[in-house]
């Protein structure tokens, strides 16, 4: 059994060439029908009209002659038909008279004929006339229809295939060249696109899969930036755990305490990896869109007051005061961990950028359905062209401020980034909501029930 065919131009060109010519072999078929059936019906009343005019004939002789046998022979003399032969048969069937043969049927083979019969009655006694019309010359003419027919209709067919082909192959063109552009384009040469044309069907295409690659293109640099960030941010602390360990061991028999100062150099950059390391980690997760979360029942104000008691020695530290309000009960589902991680991150934020003996105040608000945590300081201020980049992964204004003693952070410029990203899994939003000389806010918004 012929399969359909796979390719899409040659499917094109088969519906091409059924839909020309299916409705071309069919109207031929109808009207070569139709035009035959004509041509004997014009044949049949053409034999009657005949026939009635030879009896009118004889009945009109039968008055002149002395017998019926000489009306006859008159008859049949005088009265001929180019193509009709006429005869007179008694009731038994037998011919009594018949005209001469029509001229111009000289084929010796037996043509096809017509042959119609019409009774008659003439001096009471009955007869029956039959005409016979030779059918060769209709034959003739619908074989040559029909040869007709037959070269012209696959000429046709044939001639909308080759057209069809020849359509679908100029619009499937630009198909084909987007297919081959698109076959070139990998991670190295994201920065080239389809060429745009071809129908608007086509340009609305090609203008998709090229919006595609510019997401991707975005999304490559992104990472390529992200991926470069971090391993500059991971290159100093390994740095200065290995020449620390290189200076130390270069000498032999060292006293305790430059040996302890050293393992101390090298426990705050180890620690910094580390802390580096999950804070990509963490990102990582959250960025393959399927983080591992615990969600659980917890209460919003249980975890800001856990945060200020872990940040309370370092705030001492830098004697700088928290200033609590407004913790109401807000019941919410989450990662305890995370939020937590939220939380710790604003406040290290806010100890580290505020003054000695400035206050960071935490402001907690509920109204309808929503949670709001507010994170404020009394420090520098944020620039303004600086405001939506401080969410930016490894984005810091100022690499040396962020490094402070004692942060619960890296200082790699993460902090933020992964805040909002919590805030996000949780389908709430964190937003720096004023910042100026003297106060910086931090507002994190959470839907609660
Ligand atoms: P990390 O949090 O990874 O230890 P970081 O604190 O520098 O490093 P983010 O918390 O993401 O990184 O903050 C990014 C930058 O935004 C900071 O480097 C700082 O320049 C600015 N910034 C953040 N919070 C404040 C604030 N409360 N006051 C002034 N500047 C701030
Ligand atoms: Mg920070």
């Amino acid at each position: 059994m012929p399969r359909w065919p796979t390719s899409l131009r040659s499917r094109l060109t088969l519906w091409y060439t059924i839909l020309l010519g299916v409705p071309l072999i069919v109207f031929a078929v109808a009207s070569y029908l139709v035009f035959a059936r004509t041509l004997q019906q014009r044949t049949d009343r053409f034999i009657g009209d005949a026939l009635t005019a030879f009896a009118r004939e004889l009945t009109a002789e039968r008055r002149a002659a002395l017998t019926l046998a000489e009306a006859m022979r008159s008859t049949v003399e005088e009265v001929r038909f180019r193509e009709i032969q006429i005869a007179i048969l008694d009731q038994e069937g037998r011919t009594i008279a018949m005209t001469a043969p029509p001229r111009g049927d000289r084929s010796g083979t037996r043509p096809p004929y017509r042959v119609l019969t019409q009774s008659l009655t003439v001096d009471g006694e009955r007869f029956s006339l039959t005409g016979t019309y030779s059918l060769s010359d209709m034959e003739a003419m619908l074989a040559r229809i029909r040869e007709m027919f037959l070269v012209a209709i696959p000429l046709l067919v044939l001639s909308s295939a080759v057209g069809g082909s020849f359509l679908a192959k100029r619009s499937l063109a630009p198909v084909a060249s987007m297919g081959e552009q698109a076959a070139k384009i990998t991670a190295s040469n994201l920065d080239q696109r389809l060429p745009v044309g071809g129908g608007d069907e086509l340009v609305g295409l090609a203008g998709v899969v090229n919006d595609l690659l510019d997401r991707l293109e975005r999304s490559f640099a992104q990472q390529r930036r992200f991926v470069a960030d971090a391993s500059h941010e991971l290159r100093t602390p390994a740095a200065i755990l290995r020449t620390e360990a290189d200076i130390t061991l270069s000498r032999e028999h060292r006293d305790e305490a430059e040996y302890r100062a050293s393992v101390t150099t090298m426990q705050d950059a180890a620690r910094r990896l580390t802390r580096i390391v999950d804070d990509l980690f963490l990102l990582a997760r959250a960025d393959s869109g399927n983080p591992v979360e615990q969600r659980e029942a917890l209460y919003l104000e249980d975890l800001v007051h856990d945060a200020v008691r872990a940040m309370s020695s370092v705030a001492e530290r830098r004697e700088v005061r928290f200033e609590l309000s407004g913790l109401v009960e807000a019941p919410f589902h989450g990662d305890p961990d995370l939020l937590g991680r939220l939380f710790l991150n604003l406040l290290d934020n806010a100890i580290k950028f505020s003054p000695r003996g400035g206050t960071v105040a935490v402001a907690m608000t509920r109204r309808d359905g929503h949670c709001e945590i507010a994170v404020a300081d009394a420090g520098p201020g944020i620039p303004p062209d600086a405001r939506e980049r401080v969410f930016e992964r490894f984005f810091r204004v100022d690499a040396t401020r962020s490094r402070a003693e004692n942060s619960a952070t890296s200082g790699a410029g993460l902090g933020l980034a992964i805040a909002r990203r919590i805030a996000e899994m949780h389908a709430g939003r964190l937003e720096l909501a004023e910042s100026r000389p003297g106060r910086t806010e931090f507002r994190l918004t959470l839907p609660v029930d």
